[in-house]
C-alpha cells in the first residue's frame, strides 16, 4: 500500500497543527502509524490521497450513519449554498429541522440548535444548573461529553488513548463541582446523592456509553439513574450525540423506555455538517436567553446549509423502513464474526467495540484492562486489509445502512481469520 502523499501531508501538518491533527481522535500514534489523509468517500468507502480504498467504519465517528455523501444530504446541501452561507438571522430551515428533532425527541418541549456537541452538551449542563440552582453535576468515569473545562474529567474517547485522565488548562476550581460516578453502578450515584442531596444539579450519562469503548446499559441503571435524580430533585441529561438517531430514530430514550430531563443531540442530527442541538423540558429551556437568564448564543448557530443537511438527513432516516433492522443485521454478522475469533466483543446496534481483555467490560475500570498493543495490531491487520477502523482501542466500529452486504460479508470473513498471536 503506497501512502506517499498522506505521509508528505502529514509531515507539513505536523509543522502546522499540534501533532500535525484538528482533533487527538485523528492521531495515529497510539497504533504506531501515521493518519491517512482522506480525498473522498462515498457510500461505505473512504479513498486517501493516494487513491487507496477502504471500507469505513468510522463514519465520521457517528453522523454518515447513511453511508458517506449521501446523494439527498449533497442535493439538499448544494442548493441551500445557492442561498448564501449564513445570514445570523432566523430562517425557515431552523424551523424545520427543530420541529423534526422534537417530533423525534418529544422529550425536547423546547431546543436550541448550537454548532458542536461540545457546545450542547456544555450549554444543557449551564441550563440545568441555572434551572436547579444548584452547581454540583455527576458525571461517569470514562463517558465523554466533549472538551469544555467543567467536562474533562476521566474523559473517554482520547483522553484515554493519550493517557490524559484530566487536561492541562482546566483550573482546579473549574472542575471542582464535577462529581464522579462509575458506569453500571447505581449505587455510586445513590451514594454522592446521600452526600450532597441539595447540591446536585443533574447528572449527565451517555445512555450507551461509546467514548471508553461502547459499553452498554446494563438493565435497570437508567431507571435507576431516573428514580434518584427525581427523588432529589436533580435533572437527568442524557448525552445523545452519538446515540441519538442511532440506536433507534428516537435514540437511546426511545430505545430503552427512559425519559430524560435534557437531551444532547449532535452527529447524525447535522447530516455531517457541524450542528447540534441541546433541549429538554419546556420550563427548564424557559430559563435560556431570551427568556430566561441562563445565557447561549451563536454566530453561527442554526447555520441555513447544516440545517438543510440535518433535515435531509433526518427525511431519508424517516422514509428508510428497514434502517434499523437492516443495522442490526449487518452489525450481528460483524459480531458474530468477532466471536468465531474469540475476540471479546461489546455491541449495541450498530455501535461495537472489540476490546482486547480477557474481562468482560462493564465500565471504565475494566475498559482500562484492555491491551492498546494488542489493539493496535489489530486495527493494522484490519488497515492492511483494507478496513477503516479507529485507531484507538476506546472507540467504537460504525456501521451505516450503505454497508453492503458484500463489503459486510468481507469485513466479516477478515475479522473471523484474526489470530491474536499474529
Ligand atoms: C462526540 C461527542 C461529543 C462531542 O461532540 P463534538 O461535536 O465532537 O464537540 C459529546 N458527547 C458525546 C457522547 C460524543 O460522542
Amino acid at each position: 500500500m503506497n501512502t506517499t502523499r498522506s505521509s508528505e501531508l502529514f509531515a507539513k501538518a505536523k509543522t502546522l497543527m499540534p501533532g500535525g491533527v484538528n482533533s487527538p481522535v485523528r492521531a495515529f500514534g497510539s497504533v504506531g502509524r501515521e493518519p491517512l489523509y482522506i480525498g473522498s468517500s462515498r457510500g461505505d468507502r473512504i479513498t486517501d490521497a493516494d487513491g487507496n480504498e477502504y471500507i469505513d467504519y468510522v463514519c465520521s465517528w457517528g453522523p454518515d450513519i447513511l453511508g458517506h455523501a449521501h446523494p439527498a444530504v449533497i442535493d439538499a446541501v448544494k442548493r441551500a449554498c445557492e442561498n448564501g452561507l449564513t445570514y445570523g438571522a432566523c430562517h425557515e430551515g431552523e424551523v424545520i429541522l427543530a420541529e423534526k428533532i422534537k417530533a423525534h425527541f418529544p422529550s425536547m418541549e423546547l431546543l436550541r440548535l448550537v454548532n458542536s456537541g461540545t457546545e450542547a452538551v456544555m450549554s444543557a449542563v449551564r441550563a440545568a444548573r441555572g434551572f436547579t440552582g444548584r452547581d454540583r453535576i455527576v458525571k461517569f468515569e470514562g463517558c465523554y461529553h466533549g472538551h469544555s473545562d467543567g467536562l474533562l474529567v476521566k474523559g473517554g474517547s482520547g483522553q484515554l488513548t493519550n493517557s490524559v485522565p484530566d487536561s492541562a488548562g482546566v483550573p482546579a476550581g473549574f472542575t471542582e463541582n464535577t462529581l464522579l460516578a462509575r458506569y453500571n453502578d447505581a449505587d455510586s450515584v445513590q451514594a454522592l446523592f446521600e452526600h450532597y442531596p441539595d447540591s446536585i444539579a443533574a447528572v449527565i450519562v451517555e445512555p450507551c456509553a461509546a467514548n471508553m469503548g461502547v459499553v452498554p446499559p446494563e438493565k435497570g441503571f437508567l431507571q435507576s439513574l431516573r428514580d434518584i435524580t427525581k427523588k432529589y430533585g436533580a435533572l437527568l441529561i442524557f448525552d445523545e450525540v452519538i446515540t441519538g438517531f442511532r440506536l433507534s430514530i428516537g435514540g437511546a430514550q426511545e430505545f430503552y423506555g427512559i425519559k430524560p430531563d435534557m437531551t444532547a443531540l449532535g452527529k447524525i442530527v447535522g447530516g455531517g455538517m457541524p450542528l447540534a442541538a441541546y433541549g429538554g423540558r419546556r420550563e427548564i429551556m424557559e430559563q435560556v436567553a431570551p427568556l430566561g437568564a441562563v445565557y447561549q448564543a451563536g454566530t453561527l448557530s442554526g447555520n441555513p446549509i447544516a440545517a438543510a443537511a440535518g433535515i435531509a438527513q433526518i427525511t431519508q432516516i424517516e422514509r428508510t423502513a428497514d434502517l434499523y433492522p437492516e443495522l442490526e443485521r449487518k452489525s450481528a454478522v460483524l459480531e458474530t464474526a468477532a466471536r468465531k475469533a474469540e475476540l471479546n466483543v461489546n455491541r449495541c446496534g450498530s455501535l461495537m467495540t472489540v476490546f482486547f481483555t480477557d474481562t468482560q467490560v462493564t465500565g471504565y475500570e475494566t475498559a482500562l484492562t484492555a491491551n492498546m498493543t494488542e489493539y493496535a495490531k489489530f486495527f493494522s491487520y484490519l488497515l492492511d486489509n483494507g478496513i477503516y477502523t479507529a485507531p484507538s482501542q476506546f472507540e467504537a466500529m460504525f456501521v451505516s445502512y450503505a454497508h453492503t452486504d458484500e463489503d459486510i460479508a468481507k469485513t466479516a470473513e477478515i475479522i473471523a481469520h484474526y489470530r491474536k498471536e499474529n
